[in-house]
């Protein structure tokens, strides 16, 4: 009986040396394909109506995520509340017909959708611009650390300002200026009609171009068209340009022309440091009307507190909206998102079970968060770093995540943004252990990691990390994957057939999910506060 005392300790003392990762694998193996297809089923079924904002699709989502989250024993995100109210505005403009201009005694007008498209994020009913001067100003960018200003020496005010897209790195067979092929913030239409606005400039209208962009003239013209969601400002974006818009290359080129100007050569000439902008000799007019109308819509977030330090958090995220029901292809109009983004939502779900199954719990905290709006502009996730739940400078990281395929397990990690932060480390260190490789966006030209939700905390200083399995499968290889990956896109992607089926494989996405648990979970018991990695866009300054 005497040796009783120490057996006790020697025993206590050999759980707890082995406790640790065995509750960390237990809790892992949680995650299951079984779960996914159970959560992205609902998820992504006609009963939520396409899951589009301010419909009765987000009264449903919201519904069911607060159940799951409640069934977890997660603690609410927004005070006594798991819902923070999101205010939006809709805007719907119709501009006039043509936009007549004269330019070196010519008039070469320009035709809405066929040549341009316009909108105004100003809340005001009526905007015109009447033979407004143009000014050719390159890129459009002002990048200290790339010792360029394509405003230096220009008076912009109230004049209208033409610049190309992308960064003048693309194509330029430099990779150090900018970063060659891969798009900089500076590339993305939001920089630019941010900082036209800031040099004072009426108007702003970027030239198109589909591989600079990304995308074709087409996805221009039905974002264009289509009514739009802001937030709701407090002083009707008069802060902005009175008019945004597009034209497209032709149309560029035919009015550069009457200044006997070849597009081609402004373009191989703006690429160049040094490249001087300039006034054109031409005016350009045209009007829009604007009609509003207030709207509310819903973040969700969750949280499993943190056991020592509650102020710090990892926030993971993925959007649950999607575009609702709209126009009918082959009889469907229901936009179910399944891949987009309800994938996502089963995959955040099923981490954020793993963590409150585990006995030891993180010493950070770590909220779930489902951001409204990120379709139409990343609204819900601009809108919580604007009126975030936990200190910004205290929140370590967003692992957010979009657009998960099902194709089944990668031996590939594809990082969306390669080579911004040290989070890539972490991440590193955890797909070694699951026998895979990181691989940078393949097509990092179209800035990805400016069009999801890590964006918006990278803006407000938080580094982001977006990262999945998406092009090496580990059953039938890359050309296999690559083939899949664009079938999928061609005939699903922001279409009413990105829906379940039955022959789905999640193995991939749940192996995603039990590498970014892991990721999450070390950063949550760590001191460290990853940084930006330099030639980076952001920094916490
Ligand atoms: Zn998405």
């Amino acid at each position: 009986m005497k040796y009783t005392f120490p057996l006790i300790s020697l025993l206590s003392w050999m759980f707890l040396a082995g406790c640790s990762s065995h509750d960390v694998q237990q809790a892992e193996n949680s995650i299951t394909t079984t779960d996914l297809v159970r959560q992205v089923k609902t998820l992504a079924s006609d009963a939520f109506m396409g899951r589009k904002p301010c419909t009765a699709g987000e009264d449903s989502v919201m519904a069911y995520l607060k159940r799951e989250f409640t069934r977890m024993g997660l603690k609410p995100g927004f005070g006594d509340s798991y819902f923070q109210e999101v205010p939006l505005v809709e805007v719907t403009c119709q501009p006039s017909e043509r936009m007549t201009i004269v330019s070196g005694g010519q008039h070469p007008d320009l035709k809405y959708i066929d040549d341009f498209v316009v909108f105004s994020k100003r809340i005001q009913e009526n905007t015109s611009l009447d033979k407004v001067p143009l000014v050719f100003a390159g890129f459009g960018i002002v990048a200290p650390e790339y010792n360029r200003n394509d405003y230096a020496g220009l008076d912009v005010k109230g004049k209208v300002v033409l610049v190309l897209v992308n960064d003048p790195g693309y194509d330029s067979g430099d990779s150090t200026y900018f970063k060659g092929n891969t798009m900089t913030y500076y590339g993305r239409w939001t920089y630019k009609y941010e900082e036209a606005a800031r040099q004072g400039a009426r108007g702003v209208l970027i030239v198109h171009e589909t591989p600079q962009a990304g995308y074709p003239w087409s996805v221009v013209v039905s974002g264009a068209t289509a009514s739009k969601f802001y937030l709701q400002p407090n002083n009707g974006y008069l802060d902005r340009c009175e008019v945004e818009g597009w034209i497209t290359r032709d149309a560029a080129a035919k009015l550069f022309a009457t200044q006997n100007q070849n597009l081609d050569s402004l373009i191989v000439a703006a690429r160049k440091p040094g490249f001087i902008p300039f006034e054109m000799n031409a005016a350009m007019s045209v009007s829009m009307t604007s009609e509003f109308s207030n709207k509310l819509s819903h973040n969700i977030m969750a949280v499993l507190p943190g056991t020592t330090r509650q102020e710090e958090v990892i926030i993971y995220s993925g959007h649950w909206d999607h575009f609702g029901v709209g126009t009918p292809l082959n009889g469907d109009s229901i936009y179910n998102g399944a891949v987009d983004n309800g994938t996502t939502l089963a995959w955040m779900l099923e981490i954020a079970e793993a963590f409150t199954l585990l006995k030891e719990k993180p010493e950070r905290s770590i909220a779930f968060f489902a951001p409204t709006g990120e379709e139409q502009g990343l609204l819900g996730s601009a809108w919580y770093v604007e009126h975030p739940s936990f200190d910004l400078s205290k929140t370590v990281a967003n692992i957010n995540n979009d657009l998960m395929l099902y194709f089944g397990r990668m031996k590939d990690v594809m990082v969306t943004g390669y080579g911004q932060s040290e989070l890539e480390d972490y991440l590193k260190e955890f797909a070694d252990q699951q026998d895979r490789y990181i691989l940078p966006d393949p097509n990092p030209e179209t800035g990805m990691y400016f069009r999801g939700d890590q964006f918006s905390f990278a803006k407000a200083g938080v580094p982001g990390l977006y990262a999945r399995g998406n092009c090496d499968s580990r059953a039938h290889g890359r050309e296999w994957m690559h083939l899949k990956e664009k079938e999928w896109l061609a005939g699903n992607y922001h279409k009413p057939t990105d829906q379940y089926e039955d022959y789905w494989d999640l193995s991939g996405v749940a192996e995603d999910a039990r590498l970014l648990f892991r990721v999450g979970l070390k950063l949550a018991n760590e001191k460290a506060f990853p940084a930006w990695k330099a030639g980076s866009e952001f920094s916490r300054e």
